[in-house]
């Protein structure tokens, strides 16, 4: 925010700046591409959670688990990881308790895949 005297400067070194000036030009660019891709693949997908049916807190959820790797990705790629999982017909919408509940398990043989489809 203010400039940086060669005391702060010392403190706070280049690398480890973030206010907004630093981050917000590269950075906008790209969370708003990726804003766009979730909402069209909740769009695809239904705003819901396949299991409980709220409308908050929700994640993407792979039905046969691939494991955490897409996890450690940038947004942006994991955003693409998402839809080629969707794609591939292995992507569901569940809300982040739901999600947690379910951990890397596949998904219950009793949860109806029509869930999906009831809302639509
Ligand atoms: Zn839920």
């Amino acid at each position: 925010m203010s400039n940086p005297t060669p005391y702060n400067a010392a403190v706070f070194p280049a690398g480890q700046d973030t206010t907004q000036a630093s981050v917000a030009a590269p950075k906008s660019y790209i969370s708003r591409y990726v804003e766009r891709k979730r909402n069209e693949l909740f769009a695809a997908l239904g705003r819901r959670c396949v299991f409980c049916g709220v409308e908050t807190n929700l994640t993407f959820d792979c039905v046969k688990p691939t494991g955490g790797r897409h996890h450690r990705l940038s947004s942006a790629a994991r955003i693409g990881f998402y839809w080629k999982q969707a794609r591939a017909g292995n992507l569901q919408v569940l809300c982040h308790d739901c999600n947690s509940r379910k951990g890397a398990k596949p998904m219950p043989a009793f949860v109806p895949s029509a869930t999906v489809k009831a809302k639509a």
